[in-house]
């Protein structure tokens, strides 16, 4: 959470700042701040509630003068969000100058020793504590900024990507993390440098990064360059990667919001995500494959594994729900999805002989990061579906697979999700073909109509003003149920979630036939209900659930086969998605629970791209 971005350069810092500040937003919005540093050594902190563009009319006309500078948009963990909870704080003596994503556990601790060396403090944060901490072994400790943080970092305990500045010093800067990522942008001839939480601001100046790894500190100076060392201060070796971003896909390229054009990219995003992995042939079905390096390096480890373990967050768990339907289906093998958070401090039952799946879209979520690390401790092969190139889940994975569906910044997550979920659908086909447990002619027949769901995609999102339409009818309601059966009762809970991260109306999914075990008791006449009704073996079961619930005057919203007749005598409403194979369902049944979710908050008068107390990247706890 939170979005940090510091700038050391030739140039002014604000402008890079606030730009960068603009594309992180989406990692938390609750306050922001800058503060720069003059080449005389003054420091200028502008601090402000809300979102980024509070700041730049906060500064208007104030001096914004200055060649460094750090920058921050929060995401509150420990105060509210106010002005003096915002980011930079600054130390007590006002040299010191920090911006800190994540959380300081042990802050208490700290805190009581501080105040009792006569420390004071302005906000009730964490971070705070970190920034006269620094500042205390600055003043006892030979004012040597890079030897301050190293020690006070020593006595921390927590998550934490930081970048600090001086203004006795001003031309350097000192950067560090510990499980919140930061990346270090290399600018032209090694004479300027950007500091991100992610590379998104950085891209349009240079494509040179360097990831920090945990435990590494990056001191930045504009004579010396950059140089990385450990807590004990000792130098590391780096590599400087080359990094391939799309910068359109920044903007919202003529939508109203991220999430819709997001929402319109899934087609061409699946095509991406399945070239070169996915090789079919309509004239030549018997040569449809899959190609995946990770079976091939892996075969073994794979093949045989004995338990597949999914672990997810949000989204990326309801992936997980899908995927392990597909790999039980494919593959035979025992595969059980938990919530990351959960899994990390359950004593899990997980060795040598297991695979662990890890799902992120940014690769950062906290909780999928240490699960996994421990997954690794007890022996097993940690697979990777990740977004986010480069990023802490990617570079921990023994392999896996990336989506390439580019940066999602609309909060709610759309494109991801179907990119996870089509990439889960590769490894099952690739593995169960592997294993012998699916047949060749399974195995082509569902690479063949994989291929063409881009395509029916594209189909579905003609009807988005149908749905557009339908959404208006909703705008009252204050509970919502999504139900569907077997591959779509994940994209149940998937549509549930949408709606209420967005549109702040309680939705629940639950598997169709649960509902008479309890749900059903909260079914009347202002309560909607979307059935996914599509074809499939227990498509006459859930015409009978969506009886129960007509009988009790709920109203239904179906989502259908094309050509269904049977749902459209009893629904209220119906969607229709293209007819496919049932295993691939949820990538084109989840397109309209996306678009209603989408209208219904925009016809609300929401911000969709930013709902309240969400973020994107979950790097807290
Ligand atoms: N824990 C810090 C705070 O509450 C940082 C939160 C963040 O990552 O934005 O201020």
């Amino acid at each position: 959470m939170c979005g940090i971005v510091g700038y050391i350069g030739e140039k002014q810092a604000f402008p890079i700042l606030i730009e960068g500040l603009k594309k992180l937003e989406y990692r938390g919005y609750d306050s922001a701040g800058v503060a720069l540093v003059k080449d005389q050594g003054e420091l200028n902190v502008y601090k402000t509630t809300g979102k980024v563009a509070n700041l730049e009319t906060l500064v208007d006309g104030k001096d914004i003068e200055g060649h460094v500078g750090i920058a921050h948009t929060r995401w509150a963990t420990h105060g509210e969000p106010s002005v003096k909870n915002a980011h930079p704080h600054v130390s007590m003596d006002g040299n010191i100058a920090i911006v800190h994503n994540g959380i300081i556990e042990n802050y208490q601790v700290l805190k009581q020793q501080l105040v009792d060396r006569g420390y004071m403090f302005n906000s009730t944060t964490d971070t705070e504590v970190l920034c006269q901490l620094i500042d205390y072994y600055y003043n006892n400790n030979g004012s040597n900024l890079l030897s301050a943080v190293c020690s006070a970092l020593n006595d921390v305990i927590g998550a934490y990507a930081i970048v600090v500045t001086e203004k006795k010093n001003p031309h350097h800067l000192v950067a560090a993390r510990q499980s919140s990522p930061l990346v270090v942008g290399v600018g032209k001839d090694k004479k300027e440098f950007f500091i991100a939480s992610d590379a998104t601001p950085i891209v349009e100046h240079t494509d040179k990064v360097v990831y920090l790894d945990d435990g590494q500190i990056a001191d930045i100076s504009i004579n010396n360059g950059l140089h990385i060392v450990n807590h004990s201060n000792k130098q590391c070796q780096f590599d400087i990667k080359t990094v391939d971003m799309d910068i359109s896909k920044l903007s919202k390229g003529g939508f109203d919001h991220f999430m819709l054009k997001e929402i319109y990219e899934q087609p061409n995003c699946l095509r991406d995500a399945m070239s070169g992995r996915l090789i079919a042939n309509a004239e030549h079905p018997e040569n449809n494959r899959i190609v995946l390096s990770a079976l091939r390096d892996y075969r073994d480890r794979l093949v045989n594994a004995r338990n597949i373990i999914i672990l997810g967050c949000g989204t990326s768990w309801h992936a997980g729900l899908i995927g392990k339907q597909l790999i039980e289906s494919m593959c035979r093998k025992r595969v059980s999805v938990e919530y990351a958070s959960e899994f990390r401090y359950n004593n899990p039952v997980v060795d040598k002989d297991d695979v662990v799946i890890a799902i992120s879209q940014s690769g950062e979520t906290a909780d999928t990061l240490a699960a996994i690390q421990l997954a690794k401790q007890h022996g097993a092969l940690i697979f990777g579906i990740v977004n986010a190139v480069g990023s802490s889940i990617a570079r921990e994975t023994d392999t896996g697979i990336y989506l390439h569906v580019g940066p999602e910044i609309g909060v709610a997550s759309t494109k991801a999700f179907t990119g996870q979920v089509a990439m889960l659908t590769l490894f099952a086909l690739a593995l169960g073909h592997e294993t012998g447990t699916l047949s060749d002619s399974e195995y082509h027949k569902i690479i063949g109509e994989l291929a063409l769901i881009p395509t029916k995609m594209e189909k579905e999102l003609e009807v988005t003003e149908k749905i557009a339409n339908l959404a208006k009818m909703f705008t009252y309601a204050h509970n919502f149920l999504y139900l569907g059966r077997g591959f779509n009762y994940p994209v149940a809970l998937e549509g549930a979630l949408k709606l209420k991260e967005i549109s702040y109306i309680h939705a629940e999914g639950y598997p169709a036939a649960e509902m008479k075990h309890g749900p059903i008791a909260l079914v009347d006449q202002d309560m909607p209900i979307v059935f996914i009704a599509t074809h499939h073996k227990l498509y006459e079961k859930i015409i009978s659930n969506m009886q129960e619930v007509k009988s009790r005057k709920g109203r239904i919203l179906a989502i259908v086969t094309e050509g269904d007749e049977h749902v459209r005598e009893i629904a209220d409403n119906v969607i229709e998605i293209p007819k496919t194979e049932n295993c691939l369902v949820p990538l084109l049944s989840v397109v309209p629970l996306q678009i209603l979710a989408y209208y219904v908050a925009v016809d609300k008068g929401l911000n969709v791209d930013m709902p309240r107390n969400l973020a994107k990247s979950v790097t807290v706890e």
